[in-house]
């Protein structure tokens, strides 16, 4: 039995078969001295291995997946046949002593440099498939399986060094009971896909080594995993796993009722999403709306950007899983722990403080201008806004309201169907703005506090990195000052307030923020009955001494058992 503790990431028990997801490469092996017809004929078999399972995966999606993931899988094909490509690594084996995977590395490489840097839109979005490509023939070289999830005929626990938006939209996810990284903290990817779908994760254990098909147990609430569990040990979660599933079930059959305080205030409990699906789970777990739509979604594993139409229909589809509700979209926030293969990203020295988000976005008509229209559009007939990601300057909001309003007004007088005024608001995710969050208030028409960003910026700690985590906490004294600060600025300015990050779905921060005056919460929707349940338990007026005695304490640590007492005491 070996046991694995990490941060709990995503609630719930689960039990399963170990199924090993490594993304990352091994270190490659480089020879000189290989043998070239040995290499060869290893290149030439990984080359028809490849093939054929490129084939499987499109038989295999047939219907389910959207046209351009098909070219995605098209151009690999094609790319396989390629004379120069092939001919480049054929020429380093023969005339050099390469072996296979060092030469398909090397050449990859070099083919990803040059494509990056074609002036051509379309071949610079190429280079993330060839670099893909090059990573599946490495992969068959070195006998690393390739994922597919699709074969399995039972959920397994999913185990991963870590995993990034693009690594989970391939699965299918209804083959995954739990999801267990070496990396990670509660706000990293892995954390907010298990969240959004509803499934226990448990991130950060550090080196996981456990053999492919071991018994897993994965406790999400405490986040434990365990593996090769001994009988008494199986017997006691398996126990647990159904109490726990009992609680969910009542949880959920009260989750379509409003939330509302002890002392009659309501409290407006809405989703963040980043699918069709995801809002539809919404809709069942008893959102009143949407408060972060995440619109990355949109342009994952696909190798061309979505245009306005197509934007248009998902927001729209979006939208109507929950009709005569408010749905903030935030603007595409790429960069930092967020990649899609459509923009290619020049290397940055430290990629979490630099060009992204709306950094980025403002200074690219291609990707605001087709985003905004479809936002204006489906803000026609719906209450749709605008939110903008990664605001540090009053000068970015600026320059965004004046794009938005130059889009708007020729879309007026082009006759299509508007919105009569777009509401733009901010996330308040990094300490800049909180800091000003007063003259904020003054220019947004709403706000809505990122802890996820707010925390990692304040604290000077990367979320996904496991070993800064508890650094990185939403309860830490000087994040709690900022929170305030920007509740206290949309207060005086009379503009809504929200929170989005994950420590609105956190019952522990729940009497703190109601204290503070938060009155609408934006979480995983799985998190959406546990809180509305919270809010029902508790009143506004005990919550509110609360404020001054944890604004006041030392560490986070002093904060948590103030709140854990008061929740425990009521
Ligand atoms: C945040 O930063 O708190 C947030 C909600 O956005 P994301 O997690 O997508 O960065
Ligand atoms: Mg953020």
């Amino acid at each position: 039995m070996t046991r694995m503790q990490g941060i709990a990431a995503s609630n719930g028990i689960a039990i399963g078969p170990a199924f090993l997801y490594r993304v990352e490469l091994p270190d490659i092996p480089v020879r000189s001295d290989a043998d070239p017809t040995e290499e060869l004929e290893r290149f030439e078999q990984s080359v028809d291995a490849v093939r054929t399972h490129l084939e499987s995966i499109k038989e295999r999606k047939r219907g389910q997946m959207h046209a351009d993931n098909f070219e995605i899988l098209d151009v690999q094909k094609e790319l396989l046949s390629d004379e120069e490509y092939g001919d480049k690594i054929r020429t380093l084996i023969q005339h050099q002593g390469r072996n296979a995977e060092a030469a398909v590395q090397e050449v990859t490489e070099a083919v990803v440099t040059e494509f990056s840097m074609l002036e051509d839109e379309y071949f610079r979005q190429r280079a993330a498939d060839v670099a893909d490509l090059g990573n599946r023939l490495i992969r068959n070289l070195m006998e690393i399986a390739d994922v597919d999830l699709g074969d399995l005929t039972e959920p397994v626990v999913l185990l991963a060094h870590d995993l990034s938006p693009s690594d989970t939209i391939g699965f299918e996810l209804d083959k995954v009971a739990a999801m267990c990284t070496e990396a990670g903290s509660s706000t990293s990817h892995t954390a907010i896909v298990a969240r959004s779908i509803g499934i226990p994760a448990v991130v950060g254990v550090g080196t996981i080594d456990v053999r492919e098909g071991a018994t897993i147990i994965l406790d999400g609430n405490e986040g434990v995993a365990i593996a090769d569990p001994d009988d008494a040990t199986l017997a006691e979660y398996h126990e647990r796993k159904t109490r726990d599933e009992k609680r969910r079930e009542e949880l959920l059959a009260k989750a379509a009722a409003p939330a509302i305080t002890a002392d009659d205030v309501h409290i407006h409990c809405v989703a963040n999403v980043g699918s069709v699906d995801s809002a539809r789970t919404a809709a069942e777990y008893g959102a009143d709306g949407i408060g972060l739509l995440r619109s990355e979604f949109l342009y994952l594993e696909r190798p061309r950007l979505p245009d306005e139409e197509e934007q248009y229909t998902a927001f729209s589809q979006i939208a109507d899983c929950l009709p005569d509700t408010t749905v903030v979209v935030r603007t595409l926030d790429v960069g930092g722990d967020k990649s899609v293969p459509s923009i290619r990203m020049p290397k940055e020295e430290n990629p979490f403080l630099g060009h992204r988000a709306i950094r980025l976005t403002l200074e690219e008509p291609d990707l605001f201008e087709p985003q905004i229209r479809a936002l204006l559009r489906t803000a026609a007939d719906r209450d749709v806004r605008i939110m903008l990601p990664f605001v540090s300057t009053l000068t970015e909001l600026r320059t965004a309201r004046e794009k938005i309003g130059t889009i708007h007004a020729s879309m007026t007088a082009q006759g299509t169907a508007v919105c009569d005024r777009p509401k733009i608001g901010i996330m308040i995710e990094i300490p800049s703005a909180a800091v000003i969050a007063d003259a904020f208030a003054r220019e947004a028409d709403f706000f809505s506090i990122g802890t996820n960003d707010l925390c990692q910026y304040t604290m000077a700690a990367d979320r996904t990195n496991e070993k800064v985590a508890e650094l990185a906490n939403f309860l830490d004294p000087a994040v709690l000052f900022l929170i305030k600060r920007s509740i206290d600025a949309a207060q005086n300015a009379g503009i809504p307030v929200a929170m989005c990050g994950e420590m609105a779905g956190s019952v522990i921060a729940t009497p703190l923020l109601l204290g503070m005056g938060l009155r609408e919460f934006s979480m995983s929707p799985s998190q959406l009955p546990e809180i509305k349940d919270a809010v029902r338990r508790l009143a506004v007026e005990d919550c509110r001494p609360l404020v001054d005695t944890c604004l006041q304490c030392a560490t986070a640590s002093d904060v948590r058992d103030i709140l854990q007492d008061f929740l425990d005491s009521r």
